[in-house]
């Protein structure tokens, strides 16, 4: 329980990967700000399991990441819930493919709003509290598509190589105040963000997404496997540990080996 007093934040939690870090920051004993979209009830019902399971408070935040004065919104809220705000996971993220001349502007911008900009205000509103508090941890959810380019993702793989810059500056600005920042690059996990690409993928090729999912991996990956959300958890918490204390600045792939080639 190396969490127990601290208090997490993650955005976009009400699924996947998201979700997958709140419950092992949750099971190392973090107090839980959850936030994201989703069926109120459902929503309710994520948040009492958590709280039943783990033993942690938690609370949940429907803040909208493309809007700044929620996101600002959302990180007083940790303060006032839960008295503090030590861990912050910009991890809320969409995805719009399209060749670059047919990419509609709303997409562009609605993309570089939630995947990048929101990052930066949240982290902007967070730091005030872990300067004060003398210890932080802030970690993006950037992608194999923060270091490398995929046809068809400019705004996608645009907002992650941000992030990445983002992941940079703060990191130094924060240095030796015991605040690291760090970005974590995933390659393929099975969420509803991968499904649904897996899905147009297999319609395009008039076959099913289980017959196509080794070939899709393949196509990036030298290891066909999905990486879980469980596994991206589980580094988020080495992040968090007094192991990982000089961690800063550094983004770390966990994709098969993806960016290797
Ligand atoms: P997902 O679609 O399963 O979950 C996205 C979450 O973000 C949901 O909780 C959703 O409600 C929330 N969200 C969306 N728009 C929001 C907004 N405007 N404000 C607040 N919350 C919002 O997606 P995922 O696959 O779990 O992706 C999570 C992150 O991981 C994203 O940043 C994504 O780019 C990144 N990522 C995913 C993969 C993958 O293979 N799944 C790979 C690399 C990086």
């Amino acid at each position: 329980m190396e969490l127990k007093g601290r208090v997490a934040l993650v955005t976009g939690s009400t699924s996947g990967i998201g979700l997958g870090i709140a419950r092992a920051l949750a099971a190392r004993g973090a107090d839980l700000l959850l936030n994201g979209f989703g069926d109120a009830g459902e929503i309710e019902a994520l948040r009492v399991q958590v709280v039943q399971r783990f033993g942690v408070r938690v609370a949940h935040s429907a803040a909208d990441i493309a809007k700044p004065e929620q996101v600002a919104a959302m990180v007083a809220q940790a303060h006032e819930a839960f008295g503090s705000l030590d861990i912050l996971v910009n991890n809320a993220g969409v995805q719009f493919t399209a060749p670059i001349q047919d990419f509609p502007d709303e997409q562009w911008d609605r993309i570089i709003a939630i995947n990048l900009s929101g990052a930066f205000h949240a982290t902007k509103a967070a730091i005030p509290g872990m300067l004060a508090r003398g210890w932080g941890r802030v970690i993006n959810i950037a992608s194999a598509h923060g270091l490398v380019g995929s046809p068809h993702k400019v705004a996608y793989v645009a907002a992650k190589h941000g992030l990445i810059g983002l992941t940079k500056v703060a990191a130094l600005e924060l240095a030796d105040n015991a605040i690291t920042v760090n970005a974590i690059c995933p390659g393929w996990v099975l969420t509803p963000l991968v499904q649904a690409q897996l899905d147009e993928h297999a319609r395009r090729e008039n076959t099913t997404a289980e017959a196509l999912s080794a070939a899709f991996i393949a196509e990036k990956q030298p290891m066909t496997k999905f990486t879980t959300p469980e596994q991206i958890g589980a580094l988020a918490v080495f992040l968090c540990t007094d192991a990982a204390t000089t961690l800063t600045g550094a983004s770390l792939p966990m994709d098969g080996g993806w960016t290797a080639r």
